[in-house]
């Protein structure tokens, strides 16, 4: 095997150039730092760029879903389904409200909710569904968002890996009520820390806007008094959620070369599942026709049954041979708050199988030829020392 013992390649990482440094740089010898032009800038380019008329930035991803789930009027009492094959911010924002999550086992091709399954768990406290696009495969959304229309649901989609995946020839970002897009350093482009929320619904965008700044309003036809151009209100509990205008520079910039990431992306999508095709210990990631995914995450799934090691034994020899492979995700009810909350393990079998059987493998536009090759034969090469058939 092919020696690499000296550079760890990890799942994921930024790609950063002199572009990308020369913009933050021009802003750091500007006038705002923060609250100014530049964030407007890349919510335009965001909205642009998936086909929708609002986008608001957050600090983070995770503060992007906590304001939609407030916009979305998520209150005590009500019901939100969520995927639990996700990370914990997709139902971490429904207890910031006060609300329950409901989780919905996935697909077993796909890994994403199973619309069938969610049409058993909606009540007359069913508020919103929160569909993840894992891995950047789009959800099953005209089903999901038919079910919504049906039973007056808000749809807020995670697409926390899908910046740039398409569903049925539609931008994601443009689909859903509302939509989350995070700029941490391993998803699609980067703002060191950000998230967004992209919409077509007014009313919502200026929710956000509010939200995300303590609740203040200065919109004079809001007020309910008037002392003067220094007036402002607080109407409502929100936030210091503001990204700044450094961050924004840099987001801009990370999203002209956003397609030549995807594309990068995708080639090395390419090379790993012909590389894997014929092994039958592996099964490589299903894809649906009708979706253009935008691959944040490469995830294997092993058949343990024709393994004589197991996930974890081939988890430690790949780390063994410094490839930074990790698993996404842990069941999010499985975690001991959900647990102390009253989930209870066995709710999702399909999630819980999926759990046991998968490691993601390296994916990130900057990865050498060299690397991808060397994952490839690491893999292989693990796999048949471990087969049943040896
Ligand atoms: C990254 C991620 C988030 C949260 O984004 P942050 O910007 O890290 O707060 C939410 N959901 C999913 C599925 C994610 O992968």
């Amino acid at each position: 095997m092919v020696n690499n013992k000296n550079s760890f390649i990890p799942y994921g990482h930024q790609t950063i150039d002199d572009d990308d440094i020369n913009s933050v740089i021009s802003i750091l010898k500007s006038d705002y730092l923060t609250t100014g032009p530049a964030v407007e800038r890349f919510e335009k380019s965001i909205a642009n760029y998936v086909d929708t008329k609002y986008a608001v930035t957050f600090s983070n991803g995770t503060a992007a879903l906590h304001g939609a789930c407030y916009a979305a009027g998520i209150q005590k009492g009500d019901e939100v389904i969520t995927s639990p094959m996700t990370f914990v911010a997709s139902s971490n924002c429904v207890l910031y409200m006060g609300a329950t999550p409901i989780f919905v086992d996935i697909d077993q091709k796909t890994y994403n909710i199973d619309p069938k399954e969610i049409w058993k768990k909606i009540t007359s406290k069913t508020k919103a569904i929160i569909p993840v696009d894992y891995t950047g495969q789009p959800c099953d959304l005209d089903e999901i968002n038919e079910m919504a229309t049906k039973h007056n649901l808000i749809v807020i989609e995670d697409a926390a890996h899908a910046l740039g995946a398409r569903h049925k020839g539609k931008k994601i970002g443009s689909i859903s009520d509302m939509t989350m897009f995070s700029f941490h350093p391993v998803k699609h482009i980067t703002t060191g820390e950000g998230g967004i929320i992209t919409t077509n619904n007014k009313e919502y965008y200026e929710k956000l806007l509010e939200f995300r700044s303590h609740g203040v309003t200065r919109d004079r036809s809001k007020l309910k008094e008037d002392h003067g151009p220094w007036y402002y209100e607080m109407q409502f509990l929100g936030y210091n959620y503001r990204m700044s205008d450094i961050q924004a520079a840099l987001g801009a910039s990370q999203l002209s070369k956003s397609d030549d990431f995807l594309k990068k992306r995708k080639a090395i999508v390419d090379k790993y599942n012909a590389a894997f095709a014929n092994i039958r210990e592996i099964n490589t990631p299903f894809q649906k026709q009708t979706n253009n995914s935008s691959w944040h995450l490469y995830v294997l799934r092993f058949n343990i049954a024709e393994l004589v090691a197991s996930r974890k034994q081939i988890f430690e020899e790949l780390r063994g041979q410094n490839i930074g492979v990790n698993v996404h995700y842990i069941p999010v009810y499985y975690q001991p708050f959900y647990q102390g909350l009253g989930f209870k393990k066995g709710i999702c079998p399909n999630t819980e199988k999926l759990y046991e059987e998968i490691i993601t493998l390296p994916l990130f536009p900057s990865m050498t030829e060299t690397e991808v090759n060397y994952v490839i034969e690491c893999v292989k090469e693990i796999v048949k020392k471990h087969s049943n058939r040896n």
